[in-house]
């Protein structure tokens, strides 16, 4: 049955979801179309935190950290592609996205160090777990609250335009049905395209073979949707592969287990990288070792700070070793060399400095098991480039100017990350361009 409503959101992922609690809270009726069978696409996998800098969460924990400092961390490590203004729209509205998670619940108060990040700053749950559920369960219950409809298992298929403006979209449910829902303002929230391997091999070749961290729906429908009605592209073959997931199944194991002191060894059985470099350089660094594989190596103490290591552990993806020779024997390597990486390992430790490769965040020396140990490669985990927008989230036409009534935030979006995206900084992204994305729809509409 067509719908008449004020603005139409593609996608119930996070970038999505704040857009229409915004688009809601500033009086306006929202409709929401989401493809699959739940809500939170990729976002229900962001297994860190949210970067934000200057909050009251790193002044209560001592940490100095400047704005600045986040966004030069953020632009080197985009290897200086990132859209300038776009990066000073994030890193200025970070705290206040931390802020206002908090406030619908959230609760992200630990902060920690990140892959990528001069001090400590990405923002977790207290207890280290995931970031992404809580984030959808939270924006999911205001949601509610707002009285915004969710259309599941609904696929925006075509954006509707006249006279160049973006007037609704035609949809098609799970039987099938096509219908249209008429509106003021369309946010394209649709996330990225890692999971469609043709698209990802169509920009770069050089990925082909590569598994993904991304859910199912991540198939860039967003991207060619709005490409169809003059939507300008940026960054679009800049794809990140995440340096530590599992070789079977493509799951991720988070960066903040290398934070919170893991190491990385090769089949070897000896370390080969500064593991808190950005994920371009780790994955390339692990990919250099044989049969592109390498371990992580944690231990029991870490598993009772780190809720993201229990999981996994409960999950199966971890090999329990009581000790270094136990190691040795899970790479087929000697026992020698083991326990050799990891003395010299903790040695750096204590005197603080890594001679051999140069980590300067060195908490714990791994010395006791037993050890958990995880055996990962580089899959594709996030899509930079995507559609091209202004620092209020307003879509720009390949002509230069701005399509009328479209709006898109999230991972569907170029140009904030750059060439590489820092680990933190995608849920940052969402909430604050979603956020926008929803405001200015709302605004423009008056
Ligand atoms: P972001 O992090 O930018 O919010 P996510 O991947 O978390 O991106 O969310 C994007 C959501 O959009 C996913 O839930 C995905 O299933 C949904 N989606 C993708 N394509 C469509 C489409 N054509 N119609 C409706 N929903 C879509």
């Amino acid at each position: 049955e067509d719908l008449t409503t004020d603005v139409v959101v593609i996608g119930a992922g996070g970038a999505g979801m704040a857009a229409a609690v915004e688009a809601a809270s500033a009086g306006k009726s929202v409709v929401i179309v989401e493809k699959m069978p739940i809500v939170g696409g990729n976002t229900n996998r962001a297994t860190g935190g949210i970067n934000a800098a200057e909050t009251k969460y790193q002044e209560a924990a001592g940490i100095k950290d400047t704005i600045q400092t986040f966004y030069d961390d953020t632009m080197k490590g985009g290897k200086n592609l990132n859209d300038p203004q776009l990066l000073r729209i994030l890193v200025e509205n970070s705290a206040e996205a931390v802020d206002w998670l908090n406030d619908l619940g959230a609760g992200l108060t630990r902060v920690t160090l990140s892959g990528g990040a001069t001090n400590p700053r990405i923002h977790t749950p207290e207890d280290g777990s995931p970031v992404g559920p809580v984030v959808v369960k939270v924006l999911s219950q205001k949601l509610e609250s707002l009285g915004v409809k969710i259309l599941m298992e609904t696929t925006a298929k075509t954006i509707l335009t006249k006279d160049g403006a973006a007037v609704g979209i035609e949809a098609e449910d799970a039987s099938g049905n096509k219908f249209t829902i008429s509106a003021k303002a369309v946010i394209m929230a649709a996330g990225g395209f890692g999971a469609n391997s043709k698209m990802v091999e169509s920009f770069r070749p050089d990925l082909v073979g590569f598994s993904t961290t991304n859910h199912a729906g991540a198939t860039g429908d967003g991207i060619t949707m709005a490409q169809s009605v003059g939507a300008d592209l940026t960054d679009i073959d800049q794809i990140q592969i995440h340096p530590t997931t599992d070789p079977e199944s493509g799951y991720m194991f988070t960066e903040g287990l290398r934070g919170d002191g893991a190491i990385l060894i090769n089949a070897e059985g000896k370390r080969f990288t500064d593991e808190l470099l950005t994920r371009d350089v780790v994955s390339a660094n692990i990919l250099a070792q044989t049969d592109g594989i390498a371990y992580l190596v944690t231990n029991a103490e870490m598993k009772e700070e780190n809720a993201s290591l229990a999981g996994y552990v409960k999950k199966g993806y971890a090999v329990e070793c009581a000790s270094a020779a136990d190691i040795a024997t899970l790479l087929g390597t000697d026992a020698a060399t083991v326990e050799a990486t990891l003395k010299t390992y903790g040695e750096a430790v204590k005197s603080g400095t890594d001679a051999e490769f140069g980590r300067t965040h060195l908490t714990q020396t791994l010395e006791n098991g037993p050890y958990f140990i995880l055996k990962v490669t580089p899959s594709i985990h996030h899509t930079m480039g995507g559609l091209k927008i202004d620092t209020e989230a307003r879509v720009i036409g390949t002509d230069g100017q701005v399509i009328k009534g479209l709006y898109a935030a999230g991972e569907v979006t170029g140009g904030v990350h750059g060439g590489n995206r820092i680990g933190g900084n995608a849920v940052t992204d969402i909430i604050v361009f979603g956020r926008i994305a929803g405001q200015t729809a709302a605004a423009d509409m008056k």
